[in-house]
Protein backbone atom coordinates (compact mmCIF):
# COMPACT_ATOMS: atom_id res chain seq x y z
CA UNK A 1 0.00 0.00 0.00
CA UNK A 2 1.55 3.56 -1.23
CA UNK A 3 1.63 5.87 2.12
CA UNK A 4 2.14 9.68 2.10
CA UNK A 5 5.71 10.44 3.30
CA UNK A 6 6.10 11.78 6.88
CA UNK A 7 6.97 15.02 7.22
CA UNK A 8 9.94 15.29 9.92
CA UNK A 9 11.05 18.63 11.16
CA UNK A 10 15.06 18.78 11.87
CA UNK A 11 16.21 21.75 14.61
CA UNK A 12 19.89 20.53 14.91
CA UNK A 13 20.46 23.90 16.65
CA UNK A 14 23.66 24.70 19.01
CA UNK A 15 27.16 22.95 19.83
CA UNK A 16 26.82 19.25 19.29
CA UNK A 17 23.27 19.52 18.56
CA UNK A 18 23.76 19.28 14.06
CA UNK A 19 26.54 16.74 14.59
CA UNK A 20 24.41 14.17 16.58
CA UNK A 21 21.20 15.16 14.32
CA UNK A 22 23.23 14.44 11.05
CA UNK A 23 24.74 11.03 12.51
CA UNK A 24 20.80 9.99 13.71
CA UNK A 25 19.45 10.99 10.51
CA UNK A 26 21.68 8.87 8.30
CA UNK A 27 20.64 5.62 10.59
CA UNK A 28 16.78 7.08 10.94
CA UNK A 29 17.00 6.86 7.02
CA UNK A 30 18.41 3.81 6.49
CA UNK A 31 16.17 2.08 8.73
CA UNK A 32 13.31 4.02 7.15
CA UNK A 33 13.89 2.59 3.55
CA UNK A 34 14.66 -0.84 4.80
CA UNK A 35 10.68 -1.28 6.69
CA UNK A 36 9.52 1.08 3.59
CA UNK A 37 8.60 3.73 5.91
CA UNK A 38 8.84 7.24 3.97
CA UNK A 39 10.26 10.20 5.24
CA UNK A 40 10.63 13.92 4.11
CA UNK A 41 12.84 16.19 5.99
CA UNK A 42 12.26 19.93 6.65
CA UNK A 43 15.13 21.91 8.39
CA UNK A 44 14.92 24.56 10.76
CA UNK A 45 17.02 27.21 12.33
CA UNK A 46 16.87 28.06 16.25
CA UNK A 47 18.46 28.81 19.85
CA UNK A 48 21.25 30.60 20.61
CA UNK A 49 23.55 30.86 17.28
CA UNK A 50 20.12 31.80 15.61
CA UNK A 51 19.87 34.42 18.18
CA UNK A 52 23.09 35.47 18.23
CA UNK A 53 22.65 36.70 14.44
CA UNK A 54 18.79 37.46 14.50
CA UNK A 55 17.92 38.73 18.04
CA UNK A 56 15.46 36.03 18.26
CA UNK A 57 15.61 32.75 19.99
CA UNK A 58 13.10 30.83 17.03
CA UNK A 59 11.14 33.08 14.48
CA UNK A 60 7.17 33.13 14.77
CA UNK A 61 7.00 31.32 11.34
CA UNK A 62 9.91 28.36 12.32
CA UNK A 63 7.31 27.62 15.00
CA UNK A 64 4.40 27.98 13.20
CA UNK A 65 6.13 25.30 10.37
CA UNK A 66 7.33 23.01 13.07
CA UNK A 67 3.42 22.48 13.97
CA UNK A 68 2.61 21.36 10.73
CA UNK A 69 5.05 19.03 10.55
CA UNK A 70 4.42 15.06 11.95
CA UNK A 71 7.09 15.53 14.69
CA UNK A 72 10.06 17.06 15.16
CA UNK A 73 14.09 15.76 16.00
CA UNK A 74 15.64 17.72 18.00
CA UNK A 75 19.73 18.47 18.93
CA UNK A 76 20.32 20.82 21.84
CA UNK A 77 19.86 24.08 21.86
CA UNK A 78 21.51 27.15 24.18
CA UNK A 79 24.92 28.23 24.70
CA UNK A 80 26.11 29.04 28.17
CA UNK A 81 27.88 32.53 26.86
CA UNK A 82 24.42 33.20 24.50
CA UNK A 83 22.23 34.72 27.12
CA UNK A 84 18.93 37.48 27.23
CA UNK A 85 19.25 40.46 29.32
CA UNK A 86 17.93 38.57 32.49
CA UNK A 87 20.67 36.30 32.67
CA UNK A 88 18.88 33.26 31.88
CA UNK A 89 19.69 30.70 28.89
CA UNK A 90 17.95 30.74 25.04
CA UNK A 91 15.90 27.92 25.13
CA UNK A 92 13.75 28.01 22.21
CA UNK A 93 12.95 24.53 23.45
CA UNK A 94 11.06 25.74 26.41
CA UNK A 95 9.17 28.00 24.42
CA UNK A 96 7.49 25.48 22.07
CA UNK A 97 6.52 23.24 25.05
CA UNK A 98 4.74 26.03 25.86
CA UNK A 99 3.45 26.86 22.16
CA UNK A 100 1.88 23.16 21.34
CA UNK A 101 1.02 22.29 25.29
CA UNK A 102 3.82 19.74 25.42
CA UNK A 103 2.73 18.55 29.01
CA UNK A 104 4.91 15.60 29.40
CA UNK A 105 8.78 14.47 28.99
CA UNK A 106 9.12 10.64 28.61
CA UNK A 107 13.14 9.71 29.01
CA UNK A 108 13.44 6.06 29.09
CA UNK A 109 16.44 5.04 30.63
CA UNK A 110 17.92 1.59 30.15
CA UNK A 111 20.88 -0.02 30.90
CA UNK A 112 22.46 -1.57 27.56
CA UNK A 113 24.71 -4.80 28.07
CA UNK A 114 27.75 -3.22 27.17
CA UNK A 115 27.54 -0.17 28.96
CA UNK A 116 29.58 0.97 31.93
CA UNK A 117 27.70 2.29 35.11
CA UNK A 118 28.96 3.11 38.54
CA UNK A 119 26.00 1.92 40.26
CA UNK A 120 25.40 -2.04 41.09
CA UNK A 121 22.57 -2.78 39.21
CA UNK A 122 21.62 -5.72 36.81
CA UNK A 123 18.07 -4.96 35.34
CA UNK A 124 17.44 -1.69 34.80
CA UNK A 125 14.77 -0.52 32.74
CA UNK A 126 12.39 2.58 33.19
CA UNK A 127 10.60 5.54 31.94
CA UNK A 128 10.82 8.92 33.93
CA UNK A 129 8.21 10.74 32.62
CA UNK A 130 8.68 14.96 33.60
CA UNK A 131 5.44 16.93 33.97
CA UNK A 132 7.19 19.83 31.19
CA UNK A 133 4.88 23.06 31.03
CA UNK A 134 3.66 23.11 34.71
CA UNK A 135 5.19 23.13 38.13
CA UNK A 136 8.21 25.38 39.14
CA UNK A 137 8.06 26.36 35.54
CA UNK A 138 4.46 28.10 35.76
CA UNK A 139 5.43 31.27 36.68
CA UNK A 140 8.30 31.64 34.14
CA UNK A 141 6.55 34.38 32.41
CA UNK A 142 5.17 36.46 35.42
CA UNK A 143 5.81 39.57 35.81
CA UNK A 144 8.25 40.92 39.12
CA UNK A 145 8.86 43.82 41.01
CA UNK A 146 12.73 44.17 40.74
CA UNK A 147 14.23 43.80 44.22
CA UNK A 148 17.85 42.87 45.43
CA UNK A 149 16.19 41.27 48.81
CA UNK A 150 14.55 38.38 47.63
CA UNK A 151 13.52 36.68 44.32
CA UNK A 152 10.73 33.86 44.04
CA UNK A 153 9.65 31.16 41.25
CA UNK A 154 5.65 30.08 41.51
CA UNK A 155 5.41 26.19 42.03
CA UNK A 156 1.56 25.62 40.82
CA UNK A 157 -0.35 22.27 39.73
CA UNK A 158 -3.81 22.34 37.52
CA UNK A 159 -5.89 19.52 37.77
CA UNK A 160 -6.30 19.25 34.05
CA UNK A 161 -2.34 19.24 34.03
CA UNK A 162 -2.33 16.78 36.41
CA UNK A 163 -5.04 14.13 35.57
CA UNK A 164 -3.29 14.01 31.62
CA UNK A 165 -0.18 13.88 33.11
CA UNK A 166 -1.23 10.24 34.98
CA UNK A 167 -3.52 9.10 32.76
CA UNK A 168 -0.35 9.21 30.14
CA UNK A 169 2.13 7.09 33.17
CA UNK A 170 -0.48 4.71 33.53
CA UNK A 171 -1.13 4.29 29.40
CA UNK A 172 2.45 4.20 28.93
CA UNK A 173 3.01 1.55 32.18
CA UNK A 174 0.37 -0.66 30.02
CA UNK A 175 1.94 -0.34 26.69
CA UNK A 176 5.12 -1.35 28.29
CA UNK A 177 4.00 -4.51 29.69
CA UNK A 178 1.88 -5.22 26.54
CA UNK A 179 5.40 -4.65 24.35
CA UNK A 180 8.32 -5.07 26.44
CA UNK A 181 7.04 -7.42 29.36
CA UNK A 182 8.20 -4.55 32.25
CA UNK A 183 5.75 -5.10 35.64
CA UNK A 184 2.80 -2.13 35.09
CA UNK A 185 4.08 -0.17 37.83
CA UNK A 186 3.62 3.63 38.41
CA UNK A 187 5.76 5.67 41.04
CA UNK A 188 4.84 9.06 42.10
CA UNK A 189 7.74 11.04 43.39
CA UNK A 190 6.67 14.26 45.37
CA UNK A 191 6.90 16.15 48.34
CA UNK A 192 3.35 15.59 49.70
CA UNK A 193 4.86 16.34 53.41
CA UNK A 194 5.44 19.54 52.84
CA UNK A 195 3.92 21.13 50.14
CA UNK A 196 0.24 22.08 49.19
CA UNK A 197 0.79 21.34 45.81
CA UNK A 198 2.11 18.34 45.81
CA UNK A 199 -0.28 16.88 48.38
CA UNK A 200 -2.85 18.08 45.29
CA UNK A 201 -0.94 16.28 43.04
CA UNK A 202 -1.12 13.19 44.75
CA UNK A 203 -4.65 13.31 45.46
CA UNK A 204 -5.64 13.13 41.87
CA UNK A 205 -2.48 10.23 41.34
CA UNK A 206 -4.91 8.38 43.25
CA UNK A 207 -8.14 9.11 42.05
CA UNK A 208 -6.37 8.14 38.41
CA UNK A 209 -4.69 5.12 40.09
CA UNK A 210 -8.46 4.27 40.99
CA UNK A 211 -9.02 4.04 37.46
CA UNK A 212 -6.32 1.31 36.66
CA UNK A 213 -6.22 -0.85 38.64
CA UNK A 214 -4.49 -3.76 37.17
CA UNK A 215 -1.39 -1.35 37.26
CA UNK A 216 0.73 -1.66 40.71
CA UNK A 217 1.85 1.59 42.45
CA UNK A 218 3.99 3.31 44.86
CA UNK A 219 4.16 6.98 46.12
CA UNK A 220 7.66 7.91 47.59
CA UNK A 221 9.08 11.46 48.75
CA UNK A 222 11.56 12.95 46.34
CA UNK A 223 14.08 12.80 48.29
CA UNK A 224 14.07 9.09 49.31
CA UNK A 225 13.43 8.59 45.96
CA UNK A 226 16.02 10.07 44.24
CA UNK A 227 18.16 8.19 46.38
CA UNK A 228 16.69 4.53 45.22
CA UNK A 229 17.81 5.89 41.82
CA UNK A 230 21.41 4.63 42.79
CA UNK A 231 20.72 2.38 45.35
CA UNK A 232 17.66 0.41 43.75
CA UNK A 233 17.17 1.48 40.00
CA UNK A 234 15.32 -1.66 39.81
CA UNK A 235 12.43 -0.92 41.86
CA UNK A 236 11.50 1.47 39.04
CA UNK A 237 9.50 0.90 36.07
CA UNK A 238 7.40 4.08 35.06
CA UNK A 239 8.26 7.35 37.25
CA UNK A 240 6.04 10.47 37.05
CA UNK A 241 6.70 13.87 38.90
CA UNK A 242 6.62 17.70 38.41
CA UNK A 243 9.08 19.56 36.20
CA UNK A 244 12.07 20.32 38.14
CA UNK A 245 12.28 17.09 40.42
CA UNK A 246 11.68 15.79 36.70
CA UNK A 247 14.28 17.52 35.36
CA UNK A 248 16.62 16.59 38.13
CA UNK A 249 15.52 12.82 38.94
CA UNK A 250 15.77 11.83 35.32
CA UNK A 251 19.11 13.24 34.88
CA UNK A 252 20.03 10.90 37.69
CA UNK A 253 18.72 7.99 36.17
CA UNK A 254 20.21 8.90 33.04
CA UNK A 255 23.72 9.09 35.09
CA UNK A 256 22.76 5.27 36.51
CA UNK A 257 22.08 3.92 32.38
CA UNK A 258 25.18 5.43 31.14
CA UNK A 259 25.37 9.05 30.80
CA UNK A 260 23.60 11.90 28.97
CA UNK A 261 25.29 10.54 25.75
CA UNK A 262 22.50 7.32 25.64
CA UNK A 263 19.62 8.65 27.01
CA UNK A 264 16.57 9.65 24.93
CA UNK A 265 13.86 11.71 25.32
CA UNK A 266 10.39 12.97 24.04
CA UNK A 267 8.32 15.98 24.64
CA UNK A 268 5.13 15.05 23.73
CA UNK A 269 1.31 16.30 24.01
CA UNK A 270 -1.67 13.82 22.28
CA UNK A 271 -1.09 15.68 18.90
CA UNK A 272 2.48 17.07 19.00
CA UNK A 273 5.80 15.16 19.83
CA UNK A 274 9.47 16.55 19.82
CA UNK A 275 12.17 14.40 20.02
CA UNK A 276 15.45 15.01 21.58
CA UNK A 277 18.37 13.53 23.16
CA UNK A 278 18.68 14.37 27.09
CA UNK A 279 21.89 16.15 26.89
CA UNK A 280 22.40 19.89 26.27
CA UNK A 281 24.63 21.06 23.77
CA UNK A 282 27.65 20.27 25.48
CA UNK A 283 30.06 23.02 23.82
CA UNK A 284 32.83 21.48 25.58
CA UNK A 285 32.89 18.82 22.70
CA UNK A 286 31.15 21.00 19.84
CA UNK A 287 32.82 20.50 16.80
CA UNK A 288 35.21 17.73 17.60
CA UNK A 289 33.34 15.07 16.25
CA UNK A 290 33.33 12.99 19.34
CA UNK A 291 29.72 13.53 20.77
CA UNK A 292 27.92 10.40 21.53
CA UNK A 293 24.98 9.89 18.55
CA UNK A 294 22.96 7.46 20.68
CA UNK A 295 20.95 9.05 22.63
CA UNK A 296 19.52 11.01 19.47
CA UNK A 297 19.26 7.85 17.96
CA UNK A 298 17.00 6.29 20.37
CA UNK A 299 14.96 9.55 20.76
CA UNK A 300 14.32 8.85 16.31
CA UNK A 301 13.11 4.99 17.80
CA UNK A 302 10.85 7.19 19.68
CA UNK A 303 9.41 8.90 17.07
CA UNK A 304 8.82 6.32 14.82
CA UNK A 305 7.32 4.21 17.74
CA UNK A 306 5.18 7.45 18.00
CA UNK A 307 4.37 7.67 14.71
CA UNK A 308 3.20 4.06 14.31
CA UNK A 309 1.25 4.79 17.29
CA UNK A 310 -0.25 7.88 16.25
CA UNK A 311 -0.96 6.60 12.57
CA UNK A 312 -1.41 2.91 13.37
CA UNK A 313 1.69 1.88 11.24
CA UNK A 314 3.09 -1.16 11.56
CA UNK A 315 6.15 -0.17 9.85
CA UNK A 316 7.15 2.63 11.90
CA UNK A 317 7.09 0.62 14.85
CA UNK A 318 9.54 -1.87 12.74
CA UNK A 319 11.76 0.29 11.96
CA UNK A 320 12.31 1.94 15.92
CA UNK A 321 12.25 -1.93 17.05
CA UNK A 322 15.09 -2.84 14.24
CA UNK A 323 17.43 0.91 15.32
CA UNK A 324 16.65 0.02 18.73
CA UNK A 325 18.35 -3.73 18.46
CA UNK A 326 21.29 -2.08 16.08
CA UNK A 327 22.13 0.05 18.24
CA UNK A 328 22.27 -2.56 21.15
CA UNK A 329 24.25 -4.39 19.23
CA UNK A 330 27.25 -1.68 19.14
CA UNK A 331 26.37 -0.97 22.10
CA UNK A 332 27.37 -4.15 23.58
CA UNK A 333 30.51 -5.01 20.79
CA UNK A 334 31.26 -1.28 20.03
CA UNK A 335 32.80 0.82 18.57
CA UNK A 336 31.64 3.28 21.06
CA UNK A 337 32.40 6.85 22.26
CA UNK A 338 34.37 7.70 25.01
CA UNK A 339 31.64 9.08 27.41
CA UNK A 340 30.88 5.30 27.56
CA UNK A 341 34.40 3.66 27.53
CA UNK A 342 35.61 3.51 23.75
CA UNK A 343 37.35 5.79 21.39
CA UNK A 344 34.88 5.97 18.62
CA UNK A 345 33.92 9.08 17.01
CA UNK A 346 30.42 9.94 16.17
CA UNK A 347 30.17 9.02 12.59
CA UNK A 348 32.20 5.97 13.45
CA UNK A 349 29.50 4.92 15.75
CA UNK A 350 26.55 6.02 13.76
CA UNK A 351 27.87 4.12 10.76
CA UNK A 352 28.46 0.74 12.86
CA UNK A 353 24.82 1.18 13.54
CA UNK A 354 23.80 1.59 10.01
CA UNK A 355 25.79 -1.79 9.32
CA UNK A 356 24.37 -3.47 12.25
CA UNK A 357 20.91 -2.54 10.62
CA UNK A 358 21.80 -4.16 7.19
CA UNK A 359 23.38 -7.30 9.02
CA UNK A 360 20.33 -7.52 11.05
CA UNK A 361 18.28 -7.19 7.72
CA UNK A 362 20.01 -9.99 5.70
CA UNK A 363 19.83 -12.49 9.00
CA UNK A 364 16.15 -11.93 8.57
P1 LIG B 1 21.45 21.58 29.39
O1 LIG B 1 21.26 22.33 30.67
O2 LIG B 1 21.27 22.40 28.16
O3 LIG B 1 20.74 20.25 29.36
P2 LIG B 1 23.95 20.81 30.54
O4 LIG B 1 24.51 22.04 31.13
O5 LIG B 1 23.23 19.83 31.42
O6 LIG B 1 23.00 21.20 29.32
P3 LIG B 1 25.32 19.20 28.59
O7 LIG B 1 25.49 20.08 27.41
O8 LIG B 1 24.28 18.16 28.50
O9 LIG B 1 25.16 20.11 29.87
O10 LIG B 1 26.72 18.52 28.94
C1 LIG B 1 27.04 17.98 30.23
C2 LIG B 1 28.31 17.14 30.11
O11 LIG B 1 27.99 15.93 29.41
C3 LIG B 1 29.42 17.81 29.31
O12 LIG B 1 30.67 17.48 29.86
C4 LIG B 1 29.29 17.20 27.94
O13 LIG B 1 30.50 17.15 27.21
C5 LIG B 1 28.77 15.80 28.23
N1 LIG B 1 27.89 15.33 27.15
C6 LIG B 1 26.64 15.76 26.89
N2 LIG B 1 26.15 15.14 25.80
C7 LIG B 1 27.10 14.30 25.36
C8 LIG B 1 27.20 13.39 24.27
N3 LIG B 1 26.19 13.21 23.39
N4 LIG B 1 28.34 12.70 24.11
C9 LIG B 1 29.37 12.84 24.97
N5 LIG B 1 29.34 13.68 26.03
C10 LIG B 1 28.24 14.42 26.22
Amino acid sequence: MTRNAYEIALMPGDGIGPEVIDAAVSVLSDAAVRHDVSLNYTHHEAGADYYRKTQMAIAPETMDAIGKADAVLLGAMGLPDVRYPDGTEIAPQIDMREHYGLFASLRPCRLFPGVPTRVRAEHVDMLVIRELVEGLFAGRHDKIAESNDSCSDRLTVSRKGCEQLFELAFRQAEQRRRLHGTPGHVTLLDKANVLRSNAFMRKIFDEVAAQHHDIATDRIYIDAGSMMFVTNPERYDVVVTENVFGDITSEIAAGVVGGLGVAPSADVSETHGVFQPSHGSAPDIAGAGVANPVATILSAAMMLDWLSEKRGDERCSRAASAIRAATGAVLAGGPKTRDIGGAAGTREVADAIRAALSADALAA
